[in-house]
């Protein structure tokens, strides 16, 4: 793929390359695209919310059918464009940008193969059986067809499989491919395919196992290839350009970035302590108990609480006061207002470089390190099982509800641990998963607000 500056974008697919080719690609060199720089960013970011929605629905158990709903909607609401012509390009750009930012690491190749593979998964199985076939010959599968004689020899035996799984015995126009067995891993695994001398029989109904174990296992191959031509030179020629957009991708937070209170415009000082109470996630309330109890945060915490709250509506005059009420108790007003009101006021941009500071989002919180003394990181991720007990039975949440949160923080899924806690809290789902504080707050404001307006 060659990468282009904005506004020269040539399409090597015409439409009837696109009508032509089979409607899943399946990313077997990376094409001779050029590529908008800005596509290159935005398509990968897309792509991306589309995989980290499956991995989401998959680590919070859903079942196939519900499954397959979300994957076709992710897919239909992430992998759009504006031109029809374009949606396939766009396919195969992400594919490939991804292919790069995934490669780097084992753990990374682990997590986009099985992603990639779920994807491939679903998106066969809505294809017409034309295009399943055309996908198949790709594969070179078709050629493997049983023919009619082989079919009488072990009709038989494929009937005592059929049976033993509950499904109508095969007929003679039933359509088997013969293939060797460590090509359908799962359908062995599960007994539920005829091995013969070293060979499996594998149903039409049943052939997405094996056009999937043959797209991971060149998949698994190209992402090996791929690391390396990554790191033996893409990653030096390309350093002050695509290397640093792809080595933030992999960890870039896909939603709002919550530097301005939209939904809930300010929320005043006098109700902050409320607020609290019903919709800090767990992070902040921790860090706020903390200050009233301490009357002082170290740096990491002033930092992720005081953004917090400005992305929550708490303006600059009144976040002064807010902090100054507890510091002063500790510090005394003149320190307060020599050594922490400066910070204060450039989280919101009225001093320095005069940034306007963003909120930090759920995987910028995970993944910060607190030392000894710090009460800033996610709990779920940064406290010890007993505390994280403690601190969430103080929040509400019951015994019922706790062993599923704690499930979901040992298999290290921090974020469902806290849309767990947020669901048990609220009694509603929140299908869309935490992926920021203030994204918990907006959400918890929303249910809460209108049962407050319709109760005064
Ligand atoms: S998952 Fe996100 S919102 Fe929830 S406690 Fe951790 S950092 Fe805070």
């Amino acid at each position: 793929m060659e990468i282009v500056r904005p506004h020269s974008h040539r399409n090597l697919f015409s439409s009837n390359d696109a009508a032509s080719a089979p409607t899943i690609p399946l990313y077997r060199s990376a094409p001779p695209l050029e590529v908008r720089l800005e596509d290159f960013e935005s398509f990968a970011i897309d792509r991306l919310r589309v995989l980290k929605g499956i991995s989401d629905g998959l680590s919070r158990g859903k079942k196939p059918d519900e499954m397959e709903k979300l994957v076709s909607e992710l897919w239909k609401v992430n992998m759009r464009h504006q031109h029809a012509s374009e949606v396939l390009n766009k396919d195969i750009i992400s594919h490939f940008v991804l292919r790069l930012v995934y490669c780097r690491t084992e753990d990374l190749r682990k997590w986009f193969l099985s992603m990639e593979c779920a994807l491939f998964r679903y998106r066969f199985r809505f294809l017409t059986a034309e295009a399943q076939r055309a996908i198949m010959d790709e594969f070179d599968i078709t050629c493997k067809a049983v023919n009619i004689m082989e079919f009488e020899s072990i009709k038989e035996k494929l009937g005592q499989v059929a049976r033993s799984m509950g499904q109508p015995l095969p007929t003679g126009d039933a359509i088997f491919y013969k293939v060797p067995f460590e090509d359908v891993p799962e359908l062995v695994a599960g007994r539920r395919v005829l091995l013969s001398q070293g060979y499996a029989y594998v149903a039409m109904n049943q052939v997405v196992s094996l056009v999937a174990t043959l797209f991971r296992s060149q998949l698994s191959k190209t992402l090996i290839l791929t690391n390396r031509k990554w790191t033996s030179s893409i990653r030096e020629q390309e350093k002050h350009r695509l290397t640093p957009i792809v080595e933030a991708l992999c960890s870039s937070y896909l939603g709002p970035d919550f530097s301005q209170p939209k939904e809930y415009a300010e929320i005043s000082l006098k109700d902050i302590d409320q607020l609290a109470k019903t919709s800090f996630p767990l992070c902040m309330r921790h860090q706020f108990d903390k200050l009233k109890e301490d009357h002082h945060l170290k740096h990491g915490g002033r930092m992720q609480l005081g953004l917090f709250l400005k992305g929550v509506g708490l303006n600059l005059d009144d976040a002064l006061a807010f902090w100054r009420a507890e510091f002063s108790k500790k510090v005394g007003l003149e320190k307060f207002e020599k050594e922490y009101a400066y910070t204060i006021r450039h989280n919101y941009g009225k001093e320095g470089k005069r940034t306007d500071y963003t909120p930090y989002s759920c995987y910028k919180i995970i993944s910060s390190t607190p030392g000894a003394g710090d009460h800033h990181g996610c709990p779920y991720r940064h406290f010890s099982e007993e505390n994280l007990r403690a601190a969430l039975s103080r929040m509400g949440v019951n015994s019922r509800a706790m062993e599923d949160v704690m499930n979901k923080v040992r298999n290290r899924h921090y974020q469902l641990a806290c849309t767990l806690t947020f669901e048990a809290l609220h009694g509603v789902p929140c299908d869309a998963g935490i992926n920021h504080p203030n994204q918990y707050f907006n959400d918890s404001q929303k249910i809460l607000q209108p049962k407050k307006d319709s109760s005064t």
